[in-house]
């Protein structure tokens, strides 16, 4: 008798960050699914660095979890240190980062998963899918069992055809310690896909009780610890555990290119691209060869263990060359390691071979997310994991698809860049892909994604109430400053102690605000005067949505109006299987790439490399308008 009896809805294969998020959505939204991986112990195993967020990646991890995905709550409850990045920088540079229990946030992963309604799991490697008339009907595993679904997603990471390396050897896995997952690339060639192969690379882990620390720069978490989730689950760090900063020099340099001639980035071993902004130590001394230092962050990883991940230090050179290279950083006299650095190559699949539901385009109900769509980082698989694992579960029930729009969301923006670019490097967010920047900040998630998510049954009732009661405190707050007005002798006091100029006649406390260093101690000052109470109890959150609201409207208003231009090509819709081929005026470049991709809309035509803003007015004139 077989192990499984009932057809799934949705089948998840791989259990990091992407097919985590997946499981979880699909089966919150009510669908009975399977969650297959290698290994349960390692339920969205951290492959690489310790930690969570950072730029673009914050608000990734704010959108999840406006959306009722678990990446915030779990980054929440397994952190040790949190740091809001760019503080000093307008709002939308400013981005939530924690460092990670690395072990708990895996525990804590797989708990929310086995309180999840509708969720089952099952350990083993999926070796191939069950394809019927070009539409998805199950998986097959490695001991032969056959699963059936009505959808599948693929979230294999880096374990497919994985090929790790350390100097001149290099052997199969998926990651150190794993094995690397065969047949799935193979059979997904066979029925048509195209697959290549990208590399990424990892630092030596330490043991902390070598390393003299006093030797090093301390790196505190903030003062006062936010968090990401919006969700009162967790309460902010009351304690925090630091980081250590220490550079590289010249001497460690030379110690490491006297491994050039055996490490595989040199040599020609590996030939994949790996990640640019992520680079390898032997690459930053390679390609910044007039830099006599670069930095290194020591980060712990966790609470309790004696464990460092050396950050900065990713490595492929064989393991005495790292040895002897980090021995000679400050504080690093008498390391011992715990794990070398490596570098491993993998299988993806151009994404420009998926739909913007994340389902592929040449087999109906199955989808891909995460690392082997190309992309690098555990934010950007996870937020792919969440809108397949929304999308497997609403096609199963006859329901509409859901996206997200550029100006929506960074996950919007990330899923339009891999469907419509695609990637031939790992992928990484930065803000600078975000056009809409302004309107995209991890202050405001939750007004952007929780609605949404409430309506798609993952975002619970009371998440929507807790958005909806700060939406409105702050809308209220804004009116009574664009409502109340101020006398020059009430307010004048204040701005001349701020160096900000004087006022010469009444005007709205509005104008006052929106001053870049006028803060709300001020406003609580003016308003006193003026036998006005501002709250002396409003959540922090409400105060700093009014206070970005207030100083940054312009931008927000000129953001808002720029994307409701875009949004009339975005709903310019172009039918399923359009036949580019009878549109002659347009260049050749353009009809070949619009046949692949095969945009949805004239918006995304429009992004589309070698798609020129005449191949688009010529596209609009044949369509009629
Ligand atoms: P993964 O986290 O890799 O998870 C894949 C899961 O699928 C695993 O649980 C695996 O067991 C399971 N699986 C795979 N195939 C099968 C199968 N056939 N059957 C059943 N289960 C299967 N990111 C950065 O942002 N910066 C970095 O510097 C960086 N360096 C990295 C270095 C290394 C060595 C590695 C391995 C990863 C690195 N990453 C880095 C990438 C980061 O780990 C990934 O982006 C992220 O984990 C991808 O998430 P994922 O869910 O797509 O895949």
């Amino acid at each position: 008798m077989s192990l499984f009896l009932d057809t799934y809805d949705v089948i998840v294969v791989g259990g990091g960050h992407a097919g985590s998020e997946a499981a979880a959505a699909a089966a919150n939204m009510g669908s009975k699914t399977l969650l297959i991986t290698m290994n349960l112990q390692n339920i969205a195993q951290m492959s690489c660095n310790p930690a969570m967020g950072g730029i673009a990646k914050g608000q990734i991890v704010r959108e999840i979890d406006a959306l009722g995905g678990y990446s915030g709550i779990v980054s929440d409850t397994s952190a040790i240190q949190f740091k809001m990045l760019n503080k000093s920088k307008g709002p939308a540079m400013w981005s939530p980062r924690v460092q990670s229990d690395r072990m708990r946030f895996a525990e804590d992963w797989r708990l929310m998963l086995e309180q999840t309604p509708n969720l089952d799991f099952y350990q083993e490697m999926v070796s191939g899918l069950i394809v019927s008339n070009g539409k998805i009907v199950g998986v097959k595993t490695s001991l032969g069992i056959e699963v059936k679904a009505k959808s599948v997603v693929l979230t294999n990471g880096t374990f497919l055809n994985g090929l790790i390396h350390i100097g001149d050897k290099s052997f199969g896995g998926g990651r150190a310690g794993e094995r690397a997952a065969t047949g799935i690339t193979e059979q997904l060639v066979d029925l048509g896909f195209d697959s290549g192969r990208m590399k990424t690379g990892t630092p030596p882990r330490v043991d902390g009780r070598s390393l003299d620390f006093s030797k090093m720069i301390v790196q505190p978490g903030d003062e006062n610890p936010e968090k990401f989730s919006y969700l009162d689950i967790t309460k902010p760090l009351a304690k925090q555990r630091s980081c250590h900063m220490t550079y590289t020099s010249p001497e460690v340099h030379d110690l490491l290119r006297e491994g050039f001639d055996r490490s595989p980035m040199f040599n020609g071993r590996i030939k994949s691209l790996g990640p640019r902004y992520c680079p390898s130590i032997e690459d930053k001394i390679n390609r910044f060869a007039n830099k006599d230092k670069h930095q290194l962050f020591v980060e712990p990883e966790g609470w309790n263990t004696v464990e460092y991940y050396v950050n900065g230090f990713s490595t492929s050179l064989p393991e005495d060359v790292q040895f002897n290279a980090l021995r000679s950083v400050a504080g690093f006299e008498n390391v011992k390691f715990f794990r070398p650095g490596y570098a491993i190559e993998y299988d993806y699949f151009p994404p420009t071979q998926l739909k913007d539901t994340l389902e592929t385009k040449l087999v109906n109900g199955l989808y891909f997310a995460g690392q082997i769509n190309g992309t690098t980082g555990y934010e950007e698989a996870a937020s792919q994991g969440l809108m397949a694992g929304i999308n497997a579960s609403l096609k199963v029930q006859e329901k509409e698809p859901f996206t997200l729009k550029r100006d929506e969301a960074y996950i919007g923006v990330l899923i339009d860049d891999l469907i419509t670019k695609g990637t031939e490097e790992p992928y990484r967010m930065f803000t600078s892909r975000a056009e809409y920047r302004t309107l995209l900040r991890q202050d405001n998630a939750d007004l952007r994604l929780t609605p949404k998510g409430f309506d798609l049954g993952i975002a619970s009732d009371k998440r929507l109430k807790r958005m909806e009661e700060k939406h409105s405190k702050a809308e209220n707050f804004v009116q009574f400053f664009k409502d109340t007005s101020v006398k020059p002798e009430e307010i004048n006091p204040i701005l001349e102690s701020k160096d900000s100029s004087v006022m010469k006649q009444s005007d709205k406390m509005f104008k006052i605000f929106a001053r870049p260093n006028i803060t709300i101690d001020d406003m609580r000052k003016v308003a006193s005067v003026n036998d006005y109470i501002i709250d002396n109890n409003l959540d922090n959150e409400v105060i700093e949505q009014t206070e970005i609201q207030v100083k940054y409207s312009g931008y927000i208003a000129k953001e808002k109006n720029n994307a409701d231009k875009l949004h009339r090509l975005e709903y310019v819709k172009i039918p399923e299987n359009f036949d580019y081929s009878q549109i002659k005026s347009m260049s050749f470049e353009a009809r070949e790439k619009l046949k692949n991709i095969q945009p949805t809309s004239v918006a995304q035509a429009s992004r589309i490399s070698g798609v020129s803003p005449n191949d688009i007015s010529v596209l609009l004139v044949y369509m009629g308008r």
